[in-house]
C-alpha cells in the first residue's frame, strides 16, 4: 500500500462503510501557505483528525473557516462569518493574511486556490481547493501527479 507520509498526505484504509467502492481515504496531515505557515489547526478536530483553518473574506466580513482534512469530505465550520452555498470567497492564510495562490480555474467558474503539502511553495505537492462555498472540486497533486477523484476511486 502506498503512503504519502513524508509529503503531508496519509492514505488510510477504511472498513468502507461510507464509501464501499473506495475503501481508502486520503487525509491531509500537513498543509501550508506559500510562506510555509501551517494551516493545520490542532484546536479544530474532525473526528480524530486536525482540521484545516483558513481565513476568509467576503465583502467587509472576515472570519475563519475550518475544513475537514479528509479528501472528498465537505464538512466545514465557519466562525465569525456566515457562508451561503454558491458564494465566492477570498481565501487567506490566517498567519500572514496573504491570499492563497491561484492554481487555475475551477469547472464551476470559481478559482482553485493552492495549499502546499510541504512547507515550500512547490506546485508538485499541493492541494487545490475551490473558493466557491459548497463546490465539491478539490485536487491533490503529489510528486507532480494529479490525484483526481477518478484516480482516488480506483486506488
Ligand atoms: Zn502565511
Ligand atoms: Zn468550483
Amino acid at each position: 500500500m502506498k503512503r504519502f507520509d513524508k509529503d503531508g498526505l496519509m492514505i488510510i484504509p477504511t472498513p468502507g462503510k461510507s464509501r464501499p467502492e473506495a475503501g481508502k481515504v486520503i487525509v491531509i496531515k500537513e498543509c501550508y501557505c506559500q510562506h510555509g505557515h501551517s494551516l493545520v489547526s490542532n484546536r479544530i478536530k474532525f473526528g480524530q483528525y486536525n482540521g484545516l483553518a483558513l481565513a476568509v473574506r467576503k465583502g467587509s466580513a472576515q472570519g475563519i473557516v475550518a475544513l475537514s482534512p479528509v479528501y472528498g469530505e465537505k464538512f466545514r465550520v465557519s466562525i465569525d462569518v456566515n457562508l451561503e452555498e454558491g458564494e465566492l470567497l477570498t481565501l487567506l492564510c490566517p498567519e500572514c493574511g496573504e491570499q492563497l495562490q491561484s492554481y487555475g480555474p475551477c469547472s464551476c467558474g470559481g478559482e482553485l486556490k493552492v495549499m502546499f503539502t510541504r512547507p515550500v511553495a512547490d506546485f508538485n505537492y499541493c492541494v487545490g481547493i475551490c473558493n466557491r462555498v459548497g463546490c465539491p472540486h478539490a485536487e491533490i497533486k503529489n510528486e507532480g501527479q494529479l490525484m483526481t477523484l477518478t484516480l482516488y476511486d480506483s486506488l
